[in-house]
């Protein structure tokens, strides 16, 4: 005997209709979800874009843009930086500030480069192009408008869990954009140990160190970086720890793919 030869006649269409439902739901509550996460992630680039241009008001009233007239020595190494990343549409601020930072910022063109005035006092020609090769790599490389628009999705609303590995993710990719614009500052400046220097110059704040004071420097930094609560503390920053970027500093210096990358840029 067949389980169907006695089961109720409306038993079956109700399971499909209750399975179709179940479908319909989810479909209709997903699709409410993405509409109202696109319309967030709206808001916040228009959120972005506002704060962005008073930012850059801000600067136009406070900072020096650099050009020929203002810091024509300057302007001079921001051109040849540029020129040799291709970077078009950029404008350089020098704020006066004594922490050491350098930034970039903009989700439409010109995008903004911000130089803290204490950079241009510790650090040499060289250590400043790989700065400024620094940040116009951020720009080349699009970080920073996928930044903006990255940083608003990882804010989305969600439980702590998700949003958790949501700020986890966006952090992870943070800290290799450092590594990719560190790799376009050393293409800028042709000089790895120059970027190291002006690498353990954002720490001392000191200028005209000689090669053994650096030597002491790194060997302090990688010490604490070393330590279980700098490899912890890597994983809440933007930031990769210094000696990391040193070491892969140094590990791309030594690449074929960096040597063969510059020699093209010096035929
Ligand atoms: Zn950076």
């Amino acid at each position: 005997m067949r389980p169907a030869a006695y089961r109720y006649p409306g038993e079956n269409s109700t399971l499909y209709g209750t399975l179709f439902l179940v479908f319909l739901i989810i479909a209709v509550t997903s699709t409410a979800t993405f509409f109202s996460a696109a319309l967030l992630v709206a808001l916040v680039v228009a959120i972005t874009y506002t704060r962005n241009r008073s930012q850059h008001e801000n600067l136009m009233c406070q900072g020096v843009l650099v050009s020929s007239k203002t810091l024509p020595e300057l302007n001079k190494l921001v051109e040849s930086c540029a020129k040799r990343l291709n970077v078009k549409d950029y404008e350089v601020y020098v704020t006066r500030n004594r922490q050491r930072n350098a930034y970039t910022f903009g989700l439409h063109n010109p995008r903004v480069i911000v130089l803290y005035s204490s950079l241009l006092e510790i650090m040499d020609r060289d250590e400043l192009a790989f700065i400024i090769g620094h940040e116009m790599g951020h720009i080349r490389l699009g970080h920073t408008h996928l930044n903006s628009l990255l940083g608003g999705m990882a804010g989305i609303p969600s439980s702590s869990f998700f949003s958790a590995i949501l700020n986890y993710a966006f952090l992870k990719w943070n800290r290799s954009c450092e590594y990719s614009a560190d790799r376009a500052g050393m293409l800028v400046n042709g000089n790895p140990q120059k970027a190291i220097s002006a690498l353990l110059k954002l720490i001392t704040g000191k200028s005209g160190m000689s090669e053994q004071d650096l030597q002491k420097v790194y060997q302090q930094v990688d010490a604490q970086d070393s330590t279980w609560l700098g490899n912890f503390s890597e994983v809440f920053a933007t930031h990769p720890l210094i000696s990391r970027r040193i070491e892969q500093i140094q590990q791309y210096a030594q690449s074929p793919a960096y040597k063969k990358l510059m020699a093209k840029l010096q035929r």
